[in-house]
């Protein structure tokens, strides 16, 4: 089945109670067991599992193409309850411009515990294999990459990995599975920050893992989830599960939009450098061709004369709302390196665009009037 198919199909429920086409928002933290003490329903305790949680998870697992999905009350959480599943000496491996959040969870909770990690360019196959140690335990992918969406090699980083008998995860939150499902090209895990594309109206906080496979990676995942307990709330499950329905449709029209936003800044004199995939330009192009349907609805943009400039661009747009986060209907518009604080290495002149259902007429319009109004 198409991915499009698939989200409606899959997530039907049969509610034998009232016949709804919908499923009810199961909100009991608790479920009942029979006389001979066996819970018929597999609920027990909402930690544990929930109707929601289980339509949620299993949808996701569907469109990565997984055996099994673990929903989170954050992407934050997701990847911090993977690391747990990680022992004290190891050693983990990720992208220079990986999503903040990744690295700030392993410098400031992960190393106290015992872990070390390296950053290093992932367009760069040779890096990544030299910095591969004895204690390797993950290889950690985002592609495309933030802010810069420099593209990885999601298969061959898949090989390095499993040759040196690491796992391979790849956040795929920008890219995903309409996109891109790096389970196919091998990597073990995917984390998502649901938030994002999945929810797509910028109203639930929320993550997501999909494991390739049964084992014992997956099983202590799934129990550090219960065990840790954050989980995504029933009507946060309901939420993404109404998301994973137009996930394709809004996904497909964003990227488009994209291109065409991406092809204008290209041309336009006020800009220093467009950062996106699809452009013939970009230097990832051929991988992103190789491993992605479409390039994607986000782009990062530097324009000619620094911080101000840039500052200036966002102060004038009226359509894009200034505000940090992706992947709603809305089109959103931020100076990255203000959101990363003082030790980013964000070029100070450059805007990351995270474009949403609008007329691709208009957004241009807007941009256009914007920079028009810097020379
Ligand atoms: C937003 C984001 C995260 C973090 O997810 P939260 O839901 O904010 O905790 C991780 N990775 C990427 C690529 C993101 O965009």
């Amino acid at each position: 089945m198409h991915p499009e198919t698939l989200a409606i199909y899959q997530s039907r429920m049969a509610d034998a109670n009232a016949g709804a086409v919908v499923p009810p928002i199961s909100l009991s933290t608790t479920f009942e067991r029979e006389a001979d003490g066996s819970f018929p329903h597999g609920h027990i305790y909402s930690r544990s599992s929930n109707p929601n949680r289980d339509l949620l998870e299993t949808a996701l697992a569907q469109l990565e193409g997984g055996f099994a999905g673990l929903a989170f009350s954050s992407g934050q959480a997701a990847t911090m309850t993977l690391l747990l599943a990680l022992r004290p000496g190891d050693h983990v491996i990720l992208g220079d411009d990986a999503y903040h959040g990744t690295p700030a969870l392993l410098e400031e909770l992960f190393h106290p515990w015992g872990l070390t990690y390296t950053r290093v360019d992932f367009t760069d196959l040779e890096a990544i294999r030299s910095s591969i140690h004895e204690n390797t335990s993950l290889i950690w992918i985002e592609t495309p990459s933030n802010p810069l969406l420099k593209i990885a090699d999601i298969q061959a980083i898949a090989d390095l990995a499993h040759n040196a008998g690491a796992w391979c995860a790849c956040d795929n939150t920008w890219a995903t599975p309409i996109l891109q499902r790096p389970l196919d090209l091998g990597c073990d895990v995917v984390m998502h920050s649901t938030t994002k594309y999945i929810g797509g109206h910028s109203d639930v906080l929320s993550g997501a893992l999909i494991f390739r496979e049964d084992g014992d990676f997956y099983q202590r995942v799934r129990r550090y989830q219960t065990l840790g307990g954050a989980v995504a709330a029933p009507f946060d499950c309901w939420m993404l599960l109404r998301g994973t329905k137009t996930l394709t449709t809004r996904v497909k029209a964003q990227s488009a939009t994209a291109m065409q936003l991406a092809q204008f800044l290209h041309e336009h004199p006020a800009v220093e450098a467009v950062h996106y995939p699809g452009l013939e330009s970009h230097p990832g192009h051929a991988i992103a061709q190789k491993q992605m349907t479409r390039f994607g609805a986000m782009l990062s943009v530097q324009i000619k004369g620094g911080s101000d400039a840039a500052m200036a661009v966002a102060g004038r747009v009226q359509l894009f709302t200034r505000a940090t986060s992706l992947g709603g209907i809305e089109s959103l518009i931020e100076h990255r390196a203000s959101v990363e604080g003082p030790n980013t290495t964000t070029p100070q002149n450059l805007l990351r665009i995270s474009v949403g259902l609008e007329h691709a007429d208009d957004l241009i319009t807007d941009l256009e009037q914007a920079l028009n109004a810097l020379t």
